[in-house]
């Protein structure tokens, strides 16, 4: 069950600062605000610390090596996930994905977590963000203090290149403006798939990744230029960091996100402006001292800022398998030169002797005893309610989905007993890419085929169960999706997914007495699951309960990324129960949402009529087209209209409902008593 139509843009506009007349002779005036720095965060989505210079020797990358020349870089900063939207929320809050509940992509950050952008606000900041992936659009909760928040990526695409963004944010430094800027600009273009614009192509036509890294480079200096240019002499600061690598094939994985290697863990990161020391630093930071960072640039100092040196170990996690395939949960931790990964097991490295991770010290070396218990007492999700956010709706899923993230939506209540490690399944990785991108294009066949593959080797895979007896049901094979059903029942007996989707195939096929209950359930746990409260719908709409029905699809509305058509079928069941007003509402909220694609004129117009509102009724229903199926009742209609009304070419009207006539309106047209007298 998919929804059309794009989100709707939450692009929030501050009020523009008033500004009174100048009183020449106002005697006393408050003392002016501190001078605080322009502050800007540029963040490179995909973008492996060694793809940067000076790690990257051929000279791709300039404007981050003249950013990393006259700036402090941090050799060894880390991401705290290897995700996008959990690594942008540590950015921005200051917190592990423990800390602020969000763990995967297609999660909302809660709103009790504070975020930087509030307290830059608060401290006379004009906030603005522009950013260029679909998984930190706007409903996945980093918008908020933002005056403004660009995630226009256009419809149905889900990234946009570092060119666009950077237009649209030197336009948005181009507007007057009195107040300091904090400017954060995301780019997304090393996200696969890897397709650079010329002349990159052509520059790298062997490293299609390095090449959109080379791209996105000279947006960046594009943008810097631009930033310092509209601080004038206010001076500013600036932080530049990746929030996550990419695999390339270190230890079995092509892209990021199933794994706590250094490829995807260790990330560029560069501090520079006024006041900021240059060179190079090479003890263990994390991205989460970004806020911290940017509020100790602002003048507001915080604790943890990068400019300081630190102490504590730094952790960061991988949970996307122990979430959506049952593995075993990742935590990982850095201090000094050593780094300890849990995941089942210990693995010990010495990152600066071995950076390829390749000699496992663990049972030979002991880590270090703040290492051990840091990493030890990192919480998993689900533990509490609160280190878990809520899963996003159905076409956010979707949309991740063609990114290759699939989403579980819940969390397991304990790891597994024998649960496989995600180092030692890597072999199964392209399998769930690939079964993730063919189940997003609506290729079932062939995200079956991998699904089957997945599962024959890695028998207690959640999701590859559930989504195979998905594909299984939307291909039509339905006994083969109940067997598939049955599999993932027995796995997790407690999986909301699993009650989810074999609710959802249960309304495929007509069961609605067995969907009907799986559905409730699900909306139990997770009560604004769009697809579970659609199908409740339709469920309550096939046992006569219509006004149930209307109800569940009236709370669909604002969840729905096509909301008018949502309000169209609460509006058309309304009809059915005779509820002229809430049934008039809601299509004309449709019809105000839906503009030229309207197309319920009959109905709207007899239910204006109802309500005695001739004159709209008699525009609605003289746009209902001529060759339509609804011609002849609007016909019908349109005379009851134009004898109500007293129109001078009623007689017309009513020869040309009896001229157009289908059955049903023959009948109709008898028994009018309002025609009589009219025309014959
Ligand atoms: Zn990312």
């Amino acid at each position: 069950m998919s929804v059309g139509g794009p989100l709707p843009r939450r692009i929030v506009l501050a009020a523009a600062l008033a500004l009174t007349a100048g009183c020449s002779r106002e005697p006393a005036r408050p003392a002016p605000p501190p001078e605080r720095p322009a502050l800007l965060l540029v963040t490179l989505d995909t973008t492996r610390a060694d793809a940067l210079a000076p790690e990257e020797k051929t000279g791709a990358t300039p404007a981050f090596a003249a950013l990393a020349a006259r700036g402090l870089r941090f050799a060894q900063a880390y991401a705290t996930a290897p995700t996008t939207l959990p690594s942008h929320a540590s950015m921005l809050s200051g917190l592990y994905p423990a800390g602020h509940g969000v763990h995967e992509n297609g999660r909302r950050l809660p709103d009790h977590v504070p975020l930087v952008t509030e307290r830059l606000r608060e401290l006379g900041y004009a906030t603005a963000a522009f950013v260029s992936g679909y998984p930190l659009e706007s409903p996945f909760g980093l918008a908020r203090g933002f005056d403004l928040y660009d995630d226009e990526i256009g419809d149905g695409r889900v990234e946009r290149s570092a060119r666009e963004t950077t237009d649209r944010a030197l336009a948005w430094l181009a507007r007057a403006e009195t107040r300091p800027r904090f400017l954060w600009v995301h780019y997304y273009d090393p996200h696969e798939p890897y397709a650079p614009p010329e002349p990159f192509r052509s520059r790298f036509p062997h490293d299609p990744y390095l090449g959109e890294i080379a791209a996105m480079d000279q947006e960046l200096g594009r943008l810097v230029a631009a930033f310092e240019a509209a601080a004038g002499g206010r001076g500013a600061g600036i932080v530049v960091a990746a929030d996550h690598g990419e695999g390339r094939g270190d230890h079995g994985e092509m892209l990021h996100g199933n794994l706590l290697y250094q490829g995807v863990m260790r990330v560029p990161l560069v501090v520079a402006g006024a006041g900021v020391e240059t060179g190079t630093r090479g003890d263990p930071v994390s991205l989460r001292q970004v806020r911290a960072t940017l509020l100790g640039l602002a003048g507001d100092p915080a604790d943890g800022t990068l400019l300081a040196s630190g102490g504590a170990p730094v952790l960061g996690e991988a949970m996307q398998p122990y979430l959506n395939y049952r593995w075993q949960p990742q935590v990982m931790g850095v201090a000094g030169r050593q780094k300890l990964i849990r995941s089942g097991r210990l693995e010990l490295y010495d990152v600066f002797a071995d950076p390829a991770e390749a000699h496992d010290l663990a049972g030979t070396v002991p880590p270090d005893r703040a290492l051990a218990r840091a990493v030890a007492e990192y919480p998993l999700p689900g533990a509490s309610p609160a280190t878990s956010a809520p899963p996003a709706g159905e076409e956010e899923r979707r949309r991740l989905a063609s990114l290759g993230y699939l989403v579980s939506g819940e969390a397991p209540g304990a790891v597994p007993e024998g649960a496989p490690r995600a180092a030692e399944m890597t072999p199964l990785f392209a399998d769930l890419d690939a079964a993730a991108h063919a189940f997003a294009r609506g290729d079932y066949a062939r995200a079956a085929g991998r699904f089957e593959r997945v599962l024959a080797r890695d028998g207690g895979n959640l999701m590859a169960a559930v989504q195979l007896a998905a594909c299984r049901s939307l291909l039509g094979q339905e006994g083969e999706a109940l067997a598939v059903f049955a599999r993932a029942r027995r796995i997790d007996p407690r999986s909301v997914e699993v009650r989810h989707y074999l609710g959802l195939h249960h309304l495929k096929y007509g069961q609605v007495e067995r969907a009907g209950p799986l559905l409730e359930a699900v909306l139990e746990s997770q009560p604004d699951r769009l697809a579970a409260i659609e199908g409740l719908a339709q469920v309550r709409a096939r046992e006569g309960r219509l006004g149930e029905a209307a109800a569940l699809l009236e709370r669909a509305v604002p969840l729905s990324g096509d909301p008018g058509t949502r309000l169209v079928e609460a509006g058309l069941l309304r009809m059915r129960l005779g509820e002229t007003g809430p049934a008039l509402a809601a299509l004309e909220r449709a019809r105000t949402l839906h503009r030229e694609s309207f197309r319920r004129h009959l109905e709207l117009g007899v239910l204006l009529l109802a309500a005695g509102r001739l004159e709209e009724a008699r525009d609605a229903l003289d746009r209902v087209p001529s060759g339509h199926p609804d011609a002849p009742m609007a016909l019908f209609k349109r005379a009851q209209v134009s004898v109500l009304l007293g129109e001078p070419d009623r007689s017309e009207r009513v020869r040309a409902a009896r001229a157009g006539a289908d059955d049903t309106t023959r009948r109709l047209i008898a028994g009018e008593r309002l025609f009589e007298g009219v025309a014959h």
